[in-house]
């Protein structure tokens, strides 16, 4: 495994983000208009149908690890839970988005990689997955190499998808559906062979109550996915507001308490990653 340092000062930034941020009256300072406190509001772009990561539930509320993120993130800002808007942003959204304006910021099982990086900037990461395979329970696939000729299902506009093309299973059927739920209903009528992607989403789609028993992760570790926080190019300052709010969760052990929440007893979570630190 190999560490990239994005950037070597992203350190010194977060540690003086973070002193400004805690003796500052909770982001009222900030000149960026929609990322700042005082009454208003702010949006965040999340995925409304991962369980365990960011889900809209039954009753309207918002559930998963990155909704725990981005709500102690909006609370540095100087926002409330209940000042913040959600908005749903499917995988091949979340640039486009940002560049939009339609979010502030967005935790969604980013991962920061160079393609992204042109088109929008990334805090973080504040989180390492990696691809992995979801499989029917009574299925025998182990190796990527097995993939190829079988339907695996992925989504359009995921690093997931693009990995399977170009390195993991070229020859493999890829259906690319819009969301991973579409491809856990393939999974399920047989309609797809396989799920691939990160094995945070797919553990949180195992562990439902309606799954239980009837799928299976593989254990492949494909590629490593370093999940960043989403915001608009350019945005330094809010980045760097963000970078501290993200050293501070995993100081005060809110990151730990977010992570032994949302995954279940059976996922082997990676500690948390340094800020600037993408393992690729
Ligand atoms: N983390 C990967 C990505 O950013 C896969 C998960 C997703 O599609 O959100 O593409």
């Amino acid at each position: 495994m190999r560490i990239r340092k994005v950037t070597t000062a992203a350190a010194a930034v977060a540690a003086l983000a973070l002193t400004a941020t805690a003796c500052g009256s909770g982001g009222s300072d900030s000149d960026s208009g929609d990322s700042s406190g005082g009454g208003k509001k702010i949006t965040v772009g999340i995925k409304f149908d991962q369980p365990g990561l960011g889900l809209k539930t039954p009753d309207g509320t918002y559930a998963g690890f990155d909704v725990d993120v981005a709500t102690y993130l909006a609370k540095e800002l100087g926002y409330d839970a209940k000042d913040i808007e959600w908005k749903e942003t499917p995988s091949a959204d979340r640039e486009t988005a940002l560049q939009r304006g339609d979010v502030d910021f967005i935790a969604a099982t980013y991962s920061i990689n160079e393609e992204r990086q042109q088109k929008v900037d990334f805090a973080g990461p504040y989180f390492l997955a990696h691809q992995d395979l979801l499989v029917r329970s009574n299925d025998k696939i182990s190796k990527g190499d097995d993939l190829n000729g079988k339907k695996l299902c992925s989504v359009t506009g995921s690093t997931s998808a693009q990995n399977v093309k170009k390195e993991i299973a070229p020859k493999a059927q890829l259906k690319e559906y819009g969301t991973y739920s579409e491809c856990i209903d393939g999974l399920a009528s047989e309609a797809v062979d396989a799920i691939t992607t990160d094995d945070s989403i797919l553990a949180g789609y195992a562990a439902q109550d309606q799954h239980k028993g009837k799928f299976k992760l593989a254990g492949l570790n494909l590629s490593n996915e370093n999940y960043g926080v989403g915001v608009k190019k350019g945005d330094t300052e809010l980045k760097d507001k963000i970078n501290a709010a993200l050293e501070k969760m995993v100081k005060d052990g809110s990151w730990e308490k977010a992570v032994k929440a949302n995954f279940g007893p059976d996922y082997k979570y990676e500690p948390a990653p340094r800020i600037g630190d993408i393992v690729s």
